[in-house]
């Protein structure tokens, strides 16, 4: 009889978690793992790529790392569609594959809100590619500032203050004083904007917890315009709205950060979905499809205390993969799953290196030892996707880095 052929599409959090699960388990089957990239890159992280802080190599490792060739086969390539009723993908270069059951993990993209000029000037931070290009067009609009001295190359507005645009002001206004130095620019010509549509900022954490993390930014430079909805974008100009009034800012630097949604493979492939994310049954499949798993951002798992879906994290994504291996195994040995369940942790928001504000098993925390939290929650997420070696050879384990 042949082996029980299990797909897994997506090499994040959820994927990677799922994959690594399953390989450590004595199950008859064949595992094909699909990934756009022959890496696996940290998301939580991305941030550091697009402020220039790191390079992507050190938020980065090869899949191959993580494969055991014996139990898995690597496919490195686009997911282009799932025939759900088929059991079949589609992939860019290498056609048609077949699954038993299929680990759906293809994460999040960049959500416009259909706001005009967003897809042609707003630059978005969701993979190592477009991390990488925030990074150069900055330093593209410095040299450009030398050449025309126009100071609206000097003029950067971050649109949205959420996770990763507080986490990307924090640790771009860290490397400010290096960019400076190597550009030769004014620094007192700078200006970063960051414009929210919500009259409130970093709502997930306690008033005097934010008004800590803003504090710090504002005291680096950092103008916030809160209450005022953005309209459009143009190359140059960020239009928003302010007690019913039209404004703008100039800035050739226009980065968009204003929320995910999940992978437009889960509605081309025909999923009932919102924004991209499909509300999972309690084994973490989707409704009508028991041998299709999906997980990470592209699922949506309601919080009972809330009646709103849980939002999406790497925490989550990383429980999911593990769960879905779990019920995988149990629907193949035929033994009850077990449904999901999840309690948040809590939550870590980087103002850039040592500094952070966060809420960690309902204790508040901020400053050094907040940042000295995150790096041990991304080091526990490292572990659980690339194992203890790749988090040391990382040089995971110095809280000043
Ligand atoms: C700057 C930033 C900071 C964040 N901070 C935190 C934090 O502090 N804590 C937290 O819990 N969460 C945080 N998040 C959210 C977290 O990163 C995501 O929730 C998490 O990455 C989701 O994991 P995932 O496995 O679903 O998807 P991903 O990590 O996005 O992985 C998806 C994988 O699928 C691949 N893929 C996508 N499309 C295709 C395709 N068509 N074909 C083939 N492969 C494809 C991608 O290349 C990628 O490898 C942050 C996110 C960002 C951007």
């Amino acid at each position: 009889m042949s082996k029980t052929n299990v797909v897994i599409l997506g090499a994040g959090y959820a994927g990677l978690r799922a994959l690594r699960s399953l390989q450590s388990k004595r199950l008859d089957i064949d595992i094909t793992l699909v990934n756009k990239n022959e890496y696996h890159y940290e998301a939580t992280y991305l941030h550091e790529v697009a402020s220039g802080a790191h390079a992507a190599e050190r938020i980065s490792y090869p899949i191959k790392d993580v494969v055991t060739p014996k139990r898995t086969n690597f496919i490195q390539d686009t997911v282009v569609v799932v025939n759900k009723d088929e059991k079949t993908v589609e992939l860019e270069k290498n056609g048609t594959i077949s699954f038993d059951y299929l680990i759906l993990a293809l994460g999040f993209e960049s959500e416009s809100f259909g706001i005009k000029g967003v897809d042609e000037f707003g630059l978005p931070m969701v993979d190592i590619e477009t991390s990488k290009a925030v990074d150069e067009h900055l330093r593209k609009q410095f040299e450009k500032y030398n050449e025309t001295k126009d100071e609206s190359y000097l003029s950067i507005v971050v649109c949205g203050a959420g996770f990763t645009s507080i986490e990307y002001i924090g640790e771009l206004t860290l490397q400010m004083p290096k960019l400076v130095k190597q550009y030769n620019v004014p620094a007192e010509k700078i200006q970063i904007t960051c414009i929210e549509a919500m009259s409130n900022l970093l709502p997930m954490f306690d008033k005097e917890l934010s008004d800590y993390g803003i504090e710090i930014l504002k005291k680096r430079g950092v103008k916030f315009f809160v209450g005022t909805p953005i309209k459009e974008l143009t190359a140059d100009t960020v239009i928003y709205e302010e007690a019913g009034e039209l404004k703008s800012v100039k800035a050739k630097t226009i980065v968009w950060t204003t929320g995910v949604r999940g992978s437009s493979i889960v509605e081309r492939s025909g999923f009932e979905q919102r924004r991209n994310r499909v509300m999972v049954e309690n084994d973490l499949t989707a409704p009508g499809y028991p041998e299709i798993f999906i997980i990470g951002d592209c699922s949506a798992v309601m919080d009972s205390k809330t009646n709103r879906p849980f939002p999406p994290t790497a925490q989550i994504a990383l429980k999911q993969g593990v769960s879905a291996a779990n019920n995988l195994e149990a629907k193949l040995k035929g033994t009850a799953i077990k449904p999901f369940t999840f309690t948040s942790l809590g939550t870590v928001c980087s103002i850039g290196n040592t500094e952070a504000i966060g809420e960690v098993m309902g204790r508040n925390l901020k400053g050094y030892p907040a940042s000295v939290m995150k790096k041990i929650i991304g080091d526990r997420s490292l572990m659980m996707t690339g194992g203890v070696g790749i988090t040391a050879k990382k040089g995971r384990f110095d809280f000043f880095r």
